[in-house]
Parts: structure tokens; C-alpha cells; sequence
């Protein structure tokens, strides 16, 4: 993920929290445009900084945090003292985290600061000219480009802090939209941990001022890897390791180009596994608990089904405040998401939008290595509990759609079940693309604005553009409908011999089809035209 890392410093930080209180654009017009301005809620991994206005997790920091443990590494590695290796992880993970650490009871004495927090249209600091690949800006430029000034807003936020504060700071910043834009409701886009974030306002403030809603391969389900993490489950996967990191170097993994890096990755993963099986305790205990159990913010990423047993192994240490905290978010967010959805799905007040992407691994720490992601969150908790098969394998032959809608709500490749999903007609899969990953020219933007400018309700039937699964195309690129090629590449009516003929040029590179008559040479629906293709439209014409 790319970002503009400015230094931040204190004086901008005061300068920042007078501007909150008194809105420079504040203005009484109306915007009589008809679309509401666009607030895309940020996930995860914004910068953030400490009193001082040094960069927390600055690659500075986190080599300072690790050198000190290297002696202890080497004295294990020498000896197998367990013991001495967990005293160098913990002193060093406590290190790295300190400017954001809370102590068991809610409580903070550092000061944390994200860069850039303003309520002022992205325009004003955001260069529209720059090319800002895969990243958030782009949707804003794009949502800039479609509505014009005023219109295109940023939310971010402290993602280590309490998701109540930052529920009520992001009401505050809606207000101002909605006065600084001169509309009366504001349209979301909730990206990653900001689908928690947003969950948790909608929980305090309603809907009231919200017109379009898009959960965007959202965490406000939750991840299965941060449950099994809360739940005391630890697993290092080699195999997903390896395809962890061939997936970010060419941005795909397919299973071929893994084997060669399995062995070593298994190696690796025995190695952490061990660890885990001698010193998991001490490792809870004196690490994960205290950083990342006391953490109020990760609360909100562990999945409802997981909440219960995850209280009972983070939080026997816990002070009341604490306790007190996470019953209350169980309680008032966790708890009542499917309801909300529910409510959402029905209300004529605000339309709701999910989009899930899958086909990518994920970080292997848990059981959920095996699940499909769209690289960072499971497929299952974006897509609101759709049916997925695990990584590489489909629902099989035999499976039939479990909820019956009436209709087909199985992808085209037989690995995603929408049936099951809490809202099944508002619910759009993407195969092969990423997490939060919007460019120019391909289409993804394109998508987005759709969605964030509904004037009413759409369904997965709404734009046969758009219909609920879709497919990334990362060659050309270009995000298209999922649909299975009739092989009718020529166009002329019929499935011949010399559309056959075609495909087979096509797949030895001899010709380029234009991309509206792609996805009818793919016939197999597998992403890439091969001879594969040609055969199926040959047996196709044949038995015409
Ligand atoms: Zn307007």
C-alpha cells in the first residue's frame, strides 16, 4: 500500500484540532447537484505518530526494537533456551509498541496522532495529477473527477484507539461534510477495519445521515484470523507462507510456481509452530495479550462466532474498564451486525452495498491460511458469511446452493456460494482482486462510483455490467463480468470451427481480441484463453 508520508508535527496536530472545532469552509448554501458527497472511511495502517511527532512504526523503530533480541535469538539457536528467546520477542515487540500500548484497564498516558486528519474535500491536499496506484487516493481522485469540488472526503483515524471515540470522531466529521458540502446526508464507502469503524457509528448514531452505504471488503464481520489469534490458535502454514510472498511478488500465485519455495516455508512454519508448542503460554501471556488483547481497537475485528471464548483467554488479566469496554462493544456493535444489515437491506432511507474479493492468500498465522482472501481479509467475513472453498479447491461437484433464492448465486468457477450471505442481492464477488486495490483504466473505480451514486437501491441485477460475480483481469487489466464465454468469438451466431480456430491464435499470442469478445473465448471461465477454450467450442460445434 502506498502512502505520502509527510512529518507531522505538534503545532499541525494543535493547528488540526482548533481547524475540527471551527470548520474553514463552513458555508449555509444548499449543493442542489442531487448526489451526496462521498466519505470513503479508511482501514488499517494509517501513519501514526507519537507525542513528539516521530513515526511510530517508522522501519527506523521497529530495527531498533529487534537488534537488542539478536543475542537471544543466537543463544537459543546455540542452546534451545526457549525461555531466553520469548524475553528477547517480548522486550522487543514492547518496544515497537509502546507509543501505542494500553495498560489491562483501557487506560493510555502517550499521546497518538495520525497525519493529515482533516474534514476538508480531498482536493485541497490531495494532488489530483498524481498517479497513486492501488491506493484509497485513487477512488478519491475518481470520486472528485465524477462529482466535482466538495465532494470527495477522507476519514481517517487512530486505528490503535477506542472504535467508540473514533465512531463519535467520525459523526463529527459527517456533520462537517454535510455542512462544508451543503447536502444533508453524506454517502459511505467503508474500507477494511473502516467497515468496523462505520458499524460502530451506525450502532451509536444510525443512519439518519447516511444516503448510500458500500461495506467494501470490509472487516465489520470481522477476521477469522484475528479470532483464532484471540481464541489462542496459532498456526504457521509454510505452504501459504510461500504463497504469501509469490503473490506479492507477482501478484498472483498459482500453485506451479510454489513448489520450489514449499520446502523451505515448511521449515520455517515447523520452526514457529515448535515455538509455539514450548513457550505458547509465555507468548500469550507476555506478549500478545498484554499488546494486542489490551488493544481496544482489535476488539473489533474478532468475528461475533469467536467473541466469548476470545474474552476468555484475553482478558483474565484484565482490569473492569476493560471488561467493561468489550461486553459494551459485544453488546451495542458485535452482537447486533446481522440485525443492522437486516435493517439496512430493508430501509428505503439508505442503500447497502458489500463488495468481496477472493482468490488470494492470506497471512498464514491461522487455520485460515487454507481460506479464500482477497489477500488481507477472509472472503467469508467480507462477503457477510457467503459459502466459500478453501483456497484452490471448489465447493465440488456434488454441492448444491444452500439458501434457496430462487436463483443461481454460485460463481461461475464453483468456489463462492452468495446464498448464504446476509445480504445475498447486494452482495458483489470480485475473483483475483485485491484488498482496497481501486485504479484508473481499469474499471474498479468505475464500479465503486456506480455504487456510491445510486439514487436507489441496486441489486446484483441492476447492470449487467456489474452482475454479482465479477472477474479481475490482471493482464490487461480490466475488472469484467464473470460470466462463461459462449464461444461465439467471431460473433456471427454461431460456435464454429473457426471460432476454435481463433482461440487457438489467441492463446499462442498470434492474435489480441478486442475486450468485448473475451470473455466469449473464455470459454472454461478460468481468467486466460487457452487450448482448453478451443477445444470446448470445437465440441460445442460439433454438436451443433
Ligand atoms: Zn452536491
Amino acid at each position: 500500500m502506498k502512502k505520502v508520508k509527510v512529518v507531522l508535527s505538534v503545532v499541525l496536530s494543535v493547528l488540526l484540532v482548533v481547524l475540527t472545532v471551527s470548520p474553514a469552509f463552513a458555508t449555509d448554501e444548499k449543493c442542489d447537484c442531487g448526489t451526496a458527497p462521498i466519505v470513503q472511511v479508511r482501514g488499517i495502517g494509517e501513519t501514526l505518530y507519537d507525542g513528539e511527532g516521530n513515526e511510530v512504526f517508522s522501519a527506523e523503530n521497529i530495527i531498533k526494537g529487534i537488534l537488542p533480541a539478536i543475542p537471544n535469538l543466537t543463544y537459543y539457536l546455540a542452546t534451545g533456551d526457549v525461555d531466553v528467546l520469548v524475553d528477547g520477542v517480548k522486550q522487543a515487540v514492547m518496544d515497537i509498541f509502546a507509543p501505542v500500548s494500553y495498560d489491562n484497564n483501557l487506560n493510555r498516558d502517550t499521546v497518538v496522532t495520525v497525519e493529515g486528519y482533516t474534514s476538508d474535500p480531498v482536493e485541497t491536499y490531495v494532488d489530483l495529477n498524481e498517479d497513486y496506484p492501488s491506493s484509497e487516493y485513487t477512488l478519491s481522485q475518481a470520486v472528485y473527477n465524477e462529482l466535482g469540488e466538495g465532494h470527495s472526503y477522507l476519514f481517517i483515524y487512530d486505528w490503535t484507539a477506542n472504535p467508540f471515540d473514533i465512531a463519535e470522531d467520525l459523526n463529527e466529521f459527517i456533520q462537517e461534510v454535510k455542512e462544508k458540502s451543503g447536502h444533508d446526508k453524506v454517502s459511505i464507502c467503508a474500507e477494511s477495519m473502516g467497515g468496523c469503524m462505520t458499524n460502530t457509528y451506525l450502532a451509536l448514531y444510525g443512519y439518519d445521515d447516511v444516503y448510500n452505504l458500500v461495506m467494501s471488503n470490509s472487516a465489520f464481520n470481522g477476521l477469522e484470523m484475528v479470532g483464532q489469534l484471540f481464541i489462542g490458535n496459532p498456526q504457521i502454514d509454510g505452504e501459504a507462507l510461500a504463497g504469501m510472498i509469490v503473490q506479492s511478488i507477482y501478484g498472483s500465485a498459482e500453485y506451479a510456481s510454489l513448489i520450489p519455495y514449499i520446502p523451505i516455508f515448511e521449515q520455517l512454519a515447523l520452526f514457529a509452530n515448535d515455538l509455539f508448542e514450548q513457550a505458547g503460554d509465555r507468548i500469550y501471556e507476555e506478549v500478545l495479550i498484554p499488546i494486542f488483547g489490551y488493544l481496544p481497537s482489535f476488539w473489533c475485528l474478532v468475528p461475533e462466532y469467536h467473541f466469548e471464548e476470545a474474552m476468555e483467554k484475553m482478558l483474565p488479566g484484565a482490569g473492569p474498564e476493560l471488561i467493561a469496554f468489550v461486553n459494551e462493544y459485544y453488546e451495542k456493535v458485535v452482537s447486533k451486525t446481522d440485525e443492522r444489515v437486516a435493517e439496512l437491506v430493508e430501509s428505503e432511507d439508505v442503500n447497502y452495498f458489500c463488495t468481496s474479493n477472493y482468490n488470494k492468500y492470506i497471512a498464514p498465522v491461522t487455520v485460515s491460511a487454507k481460506w479464500n482472501s482477497d489477500g488481507v481479509i477472509e472472503t467469508y467475513n467480507t462477503s457477510g458469511f457467503a459459502t466459500v472453498a478453501d483456497l484452490g479447491t471448489t465447493l465440488g461437484v456434488d454441492y448444491v446452493q444452500a439458501v434457496d433464492t430462487g436463483r443461481n448465486m454460485i460463481s461461475p468457477d464453483n468456489v463462492v456460494d452468495a446464498s448464504t450471505c446476509q445480504a445475498p442481492m447486494m452482495t458483489w464477488f470480485t475473483k483475483n482482486w485485491g484488498h482496497i486495490a481501486y485504479n484508473h483504466d481499469d474499471g474498479t473505480c468505475d464500479f465503486y462510483i456506480w455504487l456510491l451514486t445510486a439514487k436507489e437501491q441496486y441489486t446484483i441485477d441492476s447492470n449487467p455490467q456489474y452482475p454479482q460475480f465479477m472477474y479481475y483481469n490482471t493482464e490487461i487489466p480490466m475488472l469484467m463480468p464473470y460470466i462463461c464465454g459462449s464461444g461465439d468469438v467471431s460473433g456471427d451466431g454461431r460456435v464454429t470451427a473457426f471460432d476454435a480456430t481463433l482461440i487457438l491464435k489467441a492463446s499462442a499470442g498470434m492474435i489480441c481480441f478486442p475486450t468485448e469478445n473475451l470473455s466469449e473465448a473464455d470459454v472454461n471461465c478460468d481468467g486466460v484463453i487457452t487450448a482448453a477454450d478451443a477445444r470446448i467450442v470445437l465440441k460445442k460445434a460439433s454438436e451443433i
